[in-house]
């Protein structure tokens, strides 16, 4: 199996899809310079004003299953049916080799794999919505999925949840303001830890 070589600092960001991950991530790498973002490969189509290379590595199905026969992967997981989402080796390894402190935005069972690789050079961060109501009506704001799609990933949710205890921290998001500075407040500690 391909293990990475070089690891370093990391934090995981995981929560069902609409608890506001992304949100807070871009908040916090605009606060922290040594924080860097992970850019996943995925096979899904980029939506209106996502950019490859930026956003994700848009790799479709048969890019992102080559990606797997070479073992080019720290961890993927197909997040839903027929999406597939992971981490590519050579994309962290040249970042922890550059001393740069990896953030991750990755599907909770992404998040349980990549902290049970990582360890203590990892802080894991469940990111929760106030209620599965809530969830639904930010997925709905956000006007990027189908209705197809938002009940996929509401299917997922619960089963999800249901792992937030697996994680080193949970972050309430109920209001953004308090979360991100909640979230500030973790990221000061793991960094000087
Ligand atoms: P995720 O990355 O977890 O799927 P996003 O960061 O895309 O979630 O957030 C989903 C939607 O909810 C976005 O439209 C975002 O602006 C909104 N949002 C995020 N946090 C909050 C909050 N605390 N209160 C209300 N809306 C929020
Ligand atoms: P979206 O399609 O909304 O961008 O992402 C869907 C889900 O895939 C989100 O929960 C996101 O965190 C997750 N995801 C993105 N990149 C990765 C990855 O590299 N690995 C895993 N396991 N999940 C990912």
């Amino acid at each position: 199996m391909n293990t990475s070589k070089i690891t370093g600092k990391s934090i995981l960001f995981s929560a069902p899809s609409g608890a506001g991950k992304t949100t807070i991530v871009r908040h916090l790498l605009g606060k922290f310079p040594s924080l860097v973002f992970s850019i996943s490969a995925c096979s899904r189509e980029p939506r209106t004003g996502e950019v490859n290379g930026k956003d994700y590595h848009f790799l479709g199905i048969e890019g992102f299953k080559k990606k797997i026969e070479e073992d080019a992967f720290l961890e993927w997981e197909e997040v839903y049916k027929d999406n597939f989402y992971g981490t590519l080796h050579e994309v962290v390894e040249k970042l922890w080799s550059e001393g740069k402190v990896v953030v991750f935005d990755v599907d909770v069972l992404g998040g349980i794999n990549i902290k049970s690789k990582l360890g203590d050079q990892a802080l894991s961060i469940f990111v929760q919505a106030p209620s599965i109501g809530e969830l639904e009506r930010r997925l709905r704001s956000r006007s990027t999925e189908t209705e197809e799609k938002i009940q996929m990933r509401m299917a997922r949710a619960e089963e999800e949840l249901a792992l937030a205890y697996k994680f080193d921290v949970i972050l309430e998001n109920d209001n953004l303001e308090n979360a991100c500075a909640k979230a500030e407040d973790i990221i000061t500690n793991f960094l000087n830890g």
